[in-house]
């Protein structure tokens, strides 16, 4: 079901670990993720198919772990498992709303009594019913990301556009916390983006976009409302395209 007023049918919305932890330095903040829940429910509201891919930044990073001496891949699986609880903490959120919305999660790494496995043709099924669909445990493989994650799981599901939601409005041309002429992009090409390394998303996360013309939407989640924003069209954050105009 798509609204009249929505721009898309069945969006993937990148979650950060990070951005469920609001002000706090690690784990998670319930009202911040109460205010993500609400944010989510009015787009489902709306008739939007919503699925979501989370990452575990607020609670542990692999490449961290690796660097004070872990396994690579142990200390991925445990980052896996991280995004394995962001992924329970939103699902309880979306079902504890006045106006509660069907939740699955799905896990890349088999943990049945807690999460379904990741089944691409039940995902869209579920997605097709109006459940929000929130991945968990990554793609199940160490080396990658939540937003390689999010990339593969968009494409898989047709997924019409990827909106990473951050904790800046958009991708500029400069760090702007640096230099304060920093100009945000409204929209760039997915070429430009690579020419001019705008690090829009991770170097495998940005490639299999721009292979399967999935574009990306980089946004503040921070600001109540922009995720229904987004999906309605308006022009906030910076949309990165196949063949859009810089602007
Ligand atoms: N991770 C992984 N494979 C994946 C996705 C994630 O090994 O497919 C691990 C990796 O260690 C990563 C951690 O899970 O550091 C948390 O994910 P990420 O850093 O992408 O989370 P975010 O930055 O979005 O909070």
């Amino acid at each position: 079901m798509k609204t009249e007023k929505s721009k898309y049918k069945r969006i993937l919305l990148k979650l950060s670990g990070e951005s469920l932890m609001g002000d706090r330095s690690f784990g998670i903040d319930p009202e911040v993720v109460q205010d993500i829940a609400l944010q989510i429910a009015e787009i489902v509201h709306d008739g939007i198919e919503v699925a979501i891919v989370v990452g575990g930044g607020n609670i542990f990073r692999g490449i961290n772990g690796a660097a004070k001496g872990m396994d690579r891949a142990t200390a991925d699986y445990i980052g896996m498992i991280a995004t394995v609880m962001n992924a329970l903490t939103l699902q309880d959120a979306l079902e504890h709303l006045d106006d509660p919305i069907q939740t699955r999660v799905m896990s890349a790494i088999a943990m049945q009594e807690i999460a379904e496995p990741y089944i691409r043709r039940r995902a869209i099924r579920h997605l097709e019913n109006n459940r929000v669909v929130i991945f968990g445990a990554g793609s199940g493989n160490p080396y990658f990301t939540t937003d390689t994650t999010a990339a593969l799981r968009g494409a898989e599901i047709n997924a019409e556009v990827i909106l990473k939601a951050t904790r800046v409005d958009g991708i500029y041309d400069s760090d702007p916390e640096k230099n304060p002429q920093a100009k945000r992009f409204n929209t760039v090409s997915f070429d430009h983006a690579l020419i001019h390394d705008l690090r829009v998303m991770d170097a495998t996360a940005f490639a299999l976009c721009k292979e399967n013309g999935i574009p990306i939407i980089v946004f503040d989640l921070g600001v109540t409302g922009n995720i229904r924003r987004v999906v309605m069209g308006e022009s906030i954050g910076t949309y990165v395209g196949g063949s859009c105009e810089i602007s």
